[in-house]
């Protein structure tokens, strides 16, 4: 690992000015997902997003960590925005896992190539925490054990970057609205399908990052269906603990460069250290927390309800780091992001979503209780 590390940042070194954005920053979501895409096409030319991925879908295989120190490098020199980029190890895992092997061979190394991105579409109005209770339905072109195509009516909702997107992890219906999830089938669905239609939404720092998706008789091949039929919890539940420990890397080292900033335009006085100090604190714990979880995955152990503490520590550690921001550059915040030429206030902003997504806040609380401490079971 110290030898990839080492290698790692004196190639990034070497190709500083190659790598840099061209834009000016902050820049928009537009450029971002630009200069990502761009960044993950350099970077596959040059092997680097390849090391920690199965050979078998062109990967230069190793350790799942090699993806991880390449995350935080790139967030660590502000490269690529560490959000953005860590949606690829929500899916491409999953994808590898459930998708047939033809399937994952030609699709994973377009996503990781910068030429495609990918969304997931899980939740929907009304069906966020309680995911099994999803409606959008897929329904067979014939008998469901032999149908060679599936049609899907319904609607997603908080889809990120659906509309870069051109494909889609969707959970679907495919049994009675009772069977909750035992009745759920996953498809890999192709964006530019007709009947697709993808409305982006507007979040409070005025970014439309995600977006409402509606499905209109959808055609799907019966081939894009990941797992098994009625099989698309496991999918739902695999793409936990992808989303919760090799992901969470870059993020925290993204977290620990904003805290640095802090540190540089704060004033050397006690109130700097009590909020500074107190969001190290968090971001530490976190660290700590999660390169156990990493080295976990990377041994080949199955993760499961413990992800929820990672979740929790995470969002806390966040919500710190963007606490003290306001307490100590109240002016970004308040006002707008150029007063510091920075994105303050919209990454303070984004950053009061971190106890909503990937399962929120009180929904970890619940695992943790109730998986975790035996302090009573589900209703
Ligand atoms: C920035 C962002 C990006 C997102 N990206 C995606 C995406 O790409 N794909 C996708 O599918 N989804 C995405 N989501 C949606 C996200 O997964 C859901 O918002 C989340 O799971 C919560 O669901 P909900 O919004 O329906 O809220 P609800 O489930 O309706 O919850 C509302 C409130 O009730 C509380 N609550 C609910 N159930 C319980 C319970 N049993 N006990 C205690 N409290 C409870 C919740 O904690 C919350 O405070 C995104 C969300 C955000 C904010």
């Amino acid at each position: 690992m110290e030898r990839f590390r080492h290698d790692l940042h004196a190639w990034l070194d070497e190709h500083r000015d190659e790598l840099a954005p061209d834009y000016e920053r902050p820049g928009t979501l537009d450029q971002h997902m630009a200069q990502m895409q761009r960044v993950k096409s350099i970077l596959h030319a040059a092997g680097w997003m390849r090391y920690g991925w199965p050979e078998r879908v062109g990967g230069l295989g190793g350790s799942p960590m090699l993806r991880t120190e390449l995350g935080a490098a790139l967030a660590g020199r502000d490269i690529t925005d560490p959000g953005l980029f860590s949606l690829i190890e929500v899916l491409a895992p999953t994808v590898i896992d459930f998708a047939p092997q033809a399937l994952a061979a030609e699709m994973v190394p377009r996503l990781l190539s910068g030429e495609e991105m990918w969304c997931q579409g899980f939740s929907e109005p009304g069906t966020g925490s309680d995911l099994a209770s999803i409606h959008c339905r897929a329904t067979p072109d014939g008998d469901p054990a032999t149908a060679e195509q599936w049609i899907i009516n319904g609607q997603k909702v908080w889809t990120s970057l659906a509309q870069y997107s051109d494909r889609c992890v969707l959970l679907t219906r495919t049994g009675s609205p009772e069977s909750r999830h035992r009745g759920i089938t996953a498809f890999f669905v192709d964006m530019n399908t007709p009947g697709i239609t993808v409305a982006p939404l507007e979040m409070i720092n005025g970014e439309h990052e995600f977006a409402e998706v509606f499905f209109d008789d959808v055609v799907v091949p019966a081939d894009r269906m990941l797992g098994s039929l009625h099989g698309g919890w496991a999918i739902a539940m695999s793409i936990l603990p992808f989303e919760r420990s090799s992901c969470f890397w870059q993020r925290i080292a993204y977290l620990y460069r904003r805290l640095q900033r802090l540190v540089d335009v704060g004033r050397d006085d006690d109130r700097t250290a009590e909020v500074v100090g107190n969001a190290f604190v968090q971001l530490h714990m976190l660290r700590s927390r999660s390169r156990v979880t990493q080295h976990r995955l990377a041994s080949g152990e199955t993760l499961g309800a413990e992800t929820s503490i990672d979740k929790v520590l995470v969002a806390t550690a966040e919500q710190s780091t963007y606490d003290a921001a306001l307490r100590l550059l109240p002016e970004a915040i308040a006002l707008d992001d150029s007063v510091a030429g920075e994105l303050w206030r919209s990454e303070y902003l984004y950053s009061r979503a971190a106890t909503i997504y990937g399962g929120t806040a009180e929904v970890q609380r619940n695992i943790i209780a109730r998986r975790l401490l035996d302090l009573g079971a589900d209703e």
